[in-house]
């Protein structure tokens, strides 16, 4: 019998987020022979259209968005080498008080229950060892990012499948090395829309448990980043180019909340004692 490879899952809300936070970890982790699956959740089209359309404008086709940013989603899965994509093409929910959020095929209208059953049937098909989402505030607070995390939640707990499960996080370290880059090549970094009851961004160093050295793929990363140009704020960090992106973005970091290892924190591996 040969033993069977290890499994990341990832799962998030739109085509690209799965470049920023986690392009590090499946770019590495397939390049080690672990198997990787990507669960895109909604078909985003919220986003820019093609010709940087905005969602607000007249002349803005979800449908078109959302066949636009499938290809681009391809082409990064692609970039990345993940083995297994799979999309549950809710309709994007937009931001928070659009009129997206109201429609009642939105990813952030659907019965948790009723999308986590979806994922759970994925989950033991694939049957991962690590799965990875975000927090409870989706990181800054986009509804479907908050619905992935719910969804996610509540397949893991149905399943009991992964021995590992993550939210990607940002060090506050890091926004304020941010911070300087920017200021030193004179670009301004767009502040996220994020809802004013929500805690800070990130989470202080010390409280963040796992750091993943990704700095060696930082070529493919910044190539998936690429696949979704469509998007106005990956044009912002496209524009770092990919040698100061990968400096700054060189090293994914995870708060774990459910493990079954006693793997000692901090840790350095998404599979450390696992394998
Ligand atoms: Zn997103």
């Amino acid at each position: 019998m040969t033993q069977r490879s290890l499994t990341l899952m990832a799962v998030h809300a739109h085509p690209d987020d799965e470049a920023t936070s986690t392009g590090g970890v499946l770019a590495r982790y397939a390049a080690e022979g672990v198997t990787t699956v990507l669960v895109t959740c909604t078909n985003g089209g919220c986003g820019d259209g093609p010709g940087a359309v905005k969602p607000e404008d007249p002349g803005h086709d979800p449908q078109a968005v959302a066949r636009m940013r499938r290809e681009e989603l391809a082409a990064s899965c692609e970039a990345l080498k993940v083995t297994h994509l799979e999309t549950l093409d809710y309709a994007d929910s937009g931001m928070m008080g659009w009129a997206t959020n109201e429609a009642p095929d939105a990813f952030w209208n659907t019965p948790v229950t009723e999308a986590a059953d979806r994922l759970a049937e994925l989950i033991r098909r694939y049957r991962p060892d690590v799965v990875v989402t975000y927090d409870e505030n989706g990181f800054y607070g986009h509804p479907d990012h908050i619905q992935a995390h719910r969804v996610t939640m509540a397949a893991v707990e149905r399943t009991g499948i992964p021995a590992k499960v993550y939210w990607t996080t940002v060090p506050r370290s890091a926004f304020q090395r941010f911070g300087t880059v920017m200021r030193e090549i004179g670009l301004e970094f767009p502040e996220p829309e994020v809802p004013e009851e929500m805690p800070a961004l990130g989470l202080p160093d010390d409280e963040i448990t796992t750091w993943v050295d990704t700095s060696a793929y930082g070529g493919q990363k910044f190539a998936s980043l690429a696949a979704h140009a469509s998007q106005a704020e990956n044009i912002f960090f496209l524009r770092l180019g990919q040698e100061r992106f990968t400096e700054l973005m060189g090293v994914e970091t995870f708060v774990r909340v459910h493990d079954t290892t006693g793997a000692p924190t901090p840790e350095d591996d998404l599979f450390a004692g696992l394998r």
